[in-house]
C-alpha cells in the first residue's frame, strides 16, 4: 500500500490544531505525548503552523516542576475565525469569533424586512472588514437562523416567524469569505456539547430553544440530527392541541410554539392595559418572570399556559429522543431557574416510570454570549481546520 505522506502530514496538523483549540496553551512535550508523534515531528509541524500565523508561543507550562519550564504553544488571535449573524425574529446580533473560541459581540440591529436585513448585513461586513483582521482563506461568515436551514448550501429553506423562504446566503452576501448557515438550536446544542462538562460526556443531548418561536437541536450519539430535509428535531411544530384552530406560521394547527413561546404570556399579561418593561418580547418576558418569582398573581396566571404547554413539549422530547440532558435557552436563559420546579412536577406526573430518573434538566450556561454565536464560531473553526491545505 502506498502511503500518502502529504495527507498524513495534514492529518497530524489538524489533530494538533484541534487539540490546541480544545485544550488551550500546551507544551510541545504534552503534544507529543497526546499525538504519539516524535518531538522532532511536533517541532516541525509547530514551526510550519507558526509560519502561517496559526499558532504562536505563549508563556510557560506549569505542569512540570523539575528543571526548565517548557514553552507553551497556542492558537493565535491574529485573524477572525468567524463573523456571526445570530438572526432573531426581532433582533440580530453581530459578533466576531476567534480561533481560541473567544467571542466579541459587536452590535445588535432590528432584523426588519428581508431587504433591509440583507443591506444591513453587507454594510456591517464592510465595517467589520475595516476594523478587524479578516482573512479570505480562514474567516467564515456564519448565520444562525430560527428555521429550517440547508447547512450544505447555506440556504434558509423556511424561517416561519420571519416568513423568509429559499434564501441562499451565498447569493446575497457580497463578500468573498466562506459563508455558512445553520439552525440556531443546532448551533446551541453544538456550543454546549463542546463547552459543558455534562454535555461533553453525554451521548444524547437536547437543546430546546425558546424565544419568539420554539426550535430544537438534538445531538444524538454526538452527531447533530439534521434530518433528510434539515427539519430534524423541529419540536416547536409538534402538535400539543390536536383540536386547536390556532394556525401556526408553518401551516399546521396547535403547534407547541403557538402555546409555549415567550410571546403568549407577555400578551396575556398586557391584555388589560398593563405594560411590561422591555423593548422586545424576550425582555418583557424577563420582567414577567421576575413578577412571577415575587408571587404576583396576575403574572402567575399569565404564565400558567406557558408552563403547562412547555411541560407537554418536554414530555414529547423525552418520549421521542430519550436524551440524558435537556438544556433550555434562547430568548430568556433562566427558564429552568424560575419555572423548573413546576415544570419538573408536571413532567414527573406524565413521564413513563424510570425514564426521567437519571435525566438532567437545566438552563444553558450561555447568557452574555449567545449560545448560537458560540456554536457558530465552533463550526467555523471546524470547517476551517478541515479545509486547510
Ligand atoms: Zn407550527
Amino acid at each position: 500500500m502506498k502511503i500518502n505522506l502529504k495527507s498524513m502530514k495534514m492529518m497530524n496538523k489538524r489533530m494538533i490544531l484541534r487539540y490546541l483549540v480544545e485544550n488551550g496553551p500546551t507544551s510541545r512535550m504534552e503534544l507529543s505525548r497526546f499525538t504519539k508523534l516524535t518531538p522532532s515531528t511536533i517541532g516541525r509541524i509547530i514551526s510550519e503552523l507558526s509560519e502561517k500565523a496559526l499558532v504562536e508561543e505563549i508563556g510557560y507550562s506549569d505542569k512540570y516542576q523539575i528543571g526548565r519550564k517548557p514553552v507553551n504553544v497556542a492558537v493565535t488571535k491574529k485573524f477572525v475565525s468567524s463573523v456571526v449573524f445570530n438572526v432573531g425574529v426581532e433582533q440580530t446580533t453581530i459578533a466576531i469569533g476567534f480561533f481560541d473560541r473567544s467571542i466579541k459581540e459587536i452590535k445588535r440591529f432590528s432584523t426588519g424586512s428581508l431587504k433591509s436585513f440583507i443591506s444591513t448585513v453587507n454594510l456591517s461586513l464592510e465595517d467589520v472588514e475595516k476594523r478587524y483582521p479578516l482573512n479570505h482563506e480562514l474567516t467564515s461568515i456564519v448565520f444562525a437562523f430560527p428555521g429550517i436551514v440547508n447547512a450544505k448550501t447555506a440556504t434558509v429553506i423556511y424561517a416561519p416567524n420571519l416568513n423568509w423562504r429559499n434564501l441562499n446566503l451565498r447569493d446575497v452576501v457580497k463578500y468573498r469569505y466562506r459563508i455558512i448557515a445553520d439552525n440556531e438550536a443546532n448551533l446551541s446544542v453544538l456550543a454546549e456539547s463542546i463547552s459543558s462538562e455534562d454535555a461533553k460526556k453525554s451521548d444524547n443531548t437536547f437543546f430546546l430553544y425558546v424565544s419568539q418561536g420554539i426550535g430544537g437541536g438534538a445531538m444524538i450519539n454526538h452527531q447533530i440530527l439534521r434530518g433528510s430535509g434539515f427539519a430534524g428535531a423541529e419540536v416547536g411544530h409538534t402538535v400539543v392541541e390536536a383540536q386547536s384552530n390556532i394556525k401556526c406560521h408553518c401551516g399546521n394547527y396547535g403547534c407547541l410554539e403557538r402555546y409555549a413561546s415567550l410571546v403568549l404570556p407577555v400578551i396575556e399579561y398586557e391584555k388589560n392595559g398593563r405594560i411590561l418593561d422591555g423593548k422586545t418580547y424576550p425582555e418583557k418576558f424577563k420582567t414577567l418572570a421576575e413578577f412571577y418569582a415575587k408571587g404576583d398573581k396576575v403574572a402567575i396566571d399569565a404564565l400558567e399556559g406557558f408552563i403547562h404547554y412547555l411541560s407537554i413539549g418536554l414530555i414529547n422530547i423525552i418520549n421521542t429522543f430519550n436524551p440524558e440532558i435537556i438544556i433550555i435557552g434562547g430568548g430568556f436563559n433562566k427558564i429552568w431557574k424560575y419555572f423548573g420546579k413546576s415544570l419538573y412536577q408536571r413532567i414527573s406526573d406524565r413521564a413513563m416510570p424510570g425514564v426521567i430518573d437519571n435525566m438532567t434538566f437545566r438552563d444553558t450556561h450561555f447568557d452574555e454570549i449567545e449560545a448560537p454565536v458560540a456554536g457558530a464560531n465552533a463550526l467555523a473553526i471546524d470547517v476551517m481546520i478541515n479545509n486547510l491545505d
